[in-house]
C-alpha cells in the first residue's frame, strides 16, 4: 500500500510535471493528476495504475501533435487551453471514483471492467477530438448530418470516429496486458471475464464518445464572440471577451460532457461483458 502510494506520487507526478512542461496541464491539473494517480496505485496497485497513466499520457501526445496547425480552429486548441483540475476531474474522476469504490466497498470484476470503460471514454473523446479535426475532409454534425466547421462541437468525421475506436480498444488491451502480466507474476491464470476487456472497452468508449458529440451538439451551452466573429465553448472567451449564448443549457460545459460520457461508458463496458459472458457460456 505505501509503496504503491509512492509509486503513484512519483509516476503521476512526473506526468503532471511533463504535461505542465509541454503546456497540456496547468499547474492545477498536474497536482489533481498526481493526486488521482496516488489514489489509483494506492488503493489498487499498478494494474490499475498503469491503464490510467497510459490514457493522461497519450491524450498529452495527441494534444501536441500539430498542436501549431490545430490552434486556429477553436478555444480548446488554443494554447491558453491547457487542462486544470476541472477538465482533468471530468475525465478520470469517474474512473478514481471507481478505483476507490474496488479497494474500500466492491472489489469486483465489474467495477474493474467499468474502471476500463471509463478510461476508454477519456481515451476515445480525446483522440477523437485531437485527430478528428485534422481530418481533410469537414466533418459532419451529428445531429443534422451536415457538413460543419473543423472543431465545431459535436461534429464527427471518419478520422476522429477511427482514432475513437482505436483509442477505446487499445485501452481495453492495456487493461487485459496488466492483468496478464499480473497473473503471470503470480503463477496463475486470467480470469476469463478479463478477456473480454478489449472489446468491452471498444464498445463503452465508442458509445461514451458518441454521447459526447451528441450532447456537444445538442445540450451544450455555446456562446458567440461577436468580436471575433467565433463560436466559443465559455462565457467567457479566448480574447478576454464576455460572448452571447446562443443556444444550449449554460451550466452543460464540455466538462460536465465529458464526465456524464465517462459513467455512461463505463455502465456500457459492464453491460457488455455481463451479455457476452453469458452468451458465450450458451455457445
Ligand atoms: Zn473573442
Amino acid at each position: 500500500m505505501v509503496k504503491n502510494l509512492a509509486l503513484g506520487l512519483i509516476l503521476g507526478g512526473a506526468l503532471g510535471f511533463i504535461g505542465q512542461r509541454t503546456r497540456f496541464l496547468t499547474w492545477s491539473g498536474a497536482l489533481a493528476l498526481t493526486l488521482m494517480s496516488a489514489l489509483v496505485f494506492a488503493a489498487n496497485g499498478w494494474t490499475w495504475g498503469a491503464p490510467l497513466l497510459l490514457v493522461v499520457a497519450s491524450e498529452n501526445i495527441w494534444a501536441r501533435y500539430r498542436a501549431s496547425r490545430k490552434e486556429p480552429l477553436g478555444d480548446r486548441f488554443r494554447q491558453g487551453a491547457r487542462r486544470g483540475w476541472p477538465a482533468l476531474f471530468a475525465r478520470i474522476g469517474w474512473a478514481s471514483v471507481l478505483a476507490l469504490l474496488y479497494a474500500l466497498a466492491a472489489p469486483t470484476k465489474g467495477i474493474h471492467i467499468a474502471f476500463i470503460g471509463a478510461l476508454a471514454t477519456a481515451a476515445a473523446d480525446s483522440w477523437a477530438t485531437e485527430l478528428g479535426v485534422l481530418s481533410a475532409q469537414p466533418p459532419r454534425s451529428l445531429l443534422t448530418w451536415r457538413r460543419v466547421k473543423a472543431g465545431h462541437e459535436g461534429a464527427i468525421s471518419v478520422l476522429g470516429l477511427v482514432a475513437a475506436l482505436g483509442a477505446s480498444w487499445l485501452t481495453g488491451f492495456a487493461g487485459l496486458l496488466c492483468q496478464a502480466i499480473a497473473s503471470w507474476l503470480q503463477r496463475s491464470l486470467v480470469e476469463r471475464a478479463f478477456l473480454w476487456l478489449p472489446l468491452a472497452a471498444l464498445l463503452g468508449g465508442t458509445a461514451g464518445c458518441l454521447l459526447d458529440s451528441f450532447l456537444g451538439a445538442t445540450a451544450q451551452g455555446i456562446y458567440y464572440c461577436e468580436h471575433c466573429n467565433e463560436r466559443s465553448e465559455s462565457r467567457l472567451h479566448s480574447c478576454g471577451r464576455e460572448a452571447e449564448q446562443i443556444r444550449g443549457w449554460a451550466w452543460l460545459t464540455n466538462d460536465g460532457i465529458n464526465f456524464v460520457s465517462s459513467v455512461v461508458g463505463a455502465a456500457v463496458a459492464v453491460g457488455a461483458v455481463a451479455w457476452l459472458a453469458q452468451t458465450s457460456l450458451r455457445w
